[in-house]
């Protein structure tokens, strides 16, 4: 299975910025078998990314970080998956800033999941627990919820173009006063998440799906992270804003590929 290196820039630097430092990264990195690099520009950076990296036939690849999940219509100020394609090749649904900021639902993100699969555009599920769920015991509960949850829509076949990543709240955003996630306990929670993905479609299909972790990632602790059993890459947000920072993720990420 392929790794993924996926830069979550969140709303954070101008199109400008975005282009230069997608310039910056593209001079650094090398393309290597199996490594699949993807960062998320804001929505307004996707087009002119996409035609920087077209322009050079990059293997580097674009998610959009939301999106509308009807195909067209009278929804102001959206934009909608079917609107994204050919500028995306991954979509973030469901990231915690999502579920707690603008109060997306299970039914919201299982619509989502269902328009990016139909669209040709590979869902990236987020799921993990709040402080006060971990404190009380719930953190199995809230995966199994929000794996069903978000996958409702999904059957046997689409599932093969789902990636999971497991992102406990608290642990987003060290630089904010997260604490870093054990990797012990993600390890964990890797396991009931590929077994309640085992449970609805079957322990084959199970082990074939992407599941990626996200919580505070940085160069010191990438490797940690990518060599917890059962992890396939990463989801990274404040160190994939720092262009040295990322390209040290990602050459770790090819030592330990191998
Ligand atoms: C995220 O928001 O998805 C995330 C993992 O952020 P950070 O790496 O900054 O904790």
């Amino acid at each position: 299975m392929k790794t993924y290196i996926v830069g979550n820039w969140k709303m954070n630097l101008t199109v400008g910025e975005s282009s230069i430092y997608l310039q910056k990264l593209l001079k650094r990195i090398k393309p290597a078998k199996g490594l699949e690099i993807v960062v998320a520009p804001s929505i307004i950076a996707l087009q002119p990314l996409r035609m920087q990296l077209d322009k050079i036939k990059s293997k580097v690849k674009l998610a959009v970080q939301n999106f509308y999940q009807k195909e067209y219509g009278a929804y102001t100020g959206e934009v909608s998956v079917a609107q994204l394609h050919g500028l995306a090749d991954y979509a973030i649904i469901g990231h915690s800033e999502r579920r707690y900021i603008f109060g997306e639902t299970n039914k919201d993100l299982r619509q989502k999941v269902a328009a990016a699969v139909r669209n040709n555009i590979t869902p990236i599920l987020c799921i993990g627990e709040t402080e006060n769920e971990k404190n009380f015991g719930e953190t199995v509960d809230v995966i199994k919820d929000q794996l069903n949850g978000g996958l409702s829509e999904i059957d046997v076949e689409d599932m093969k173009k789902v990636i999971i990543a497991y992102e406990p709240v608290w642990a987003i955003s060290s630089n904010k006063g997260a604490r870093l996630a054990a990797p012990d306990d993600v390890a964990e929670s890797i396991k009931v998440i590929r077994n309640e993905l085992a449970a609805i479609y079957g322990k084959e299909i199970a082990e074939e799906i992407p599941i990626l972790y996200g919580g505070s990632v940085n160069p010191n602790n990438a490797g940690a992270y990518l060599t917890i059993p059962g992890v396939n890459g990463l989801l990274i947000g404040g160190s994939s804003l720092i262009s040295d920072h990322f390209v040290d993720i990602i050459e770790t990420a090819k030592r330990v590929q191998g």
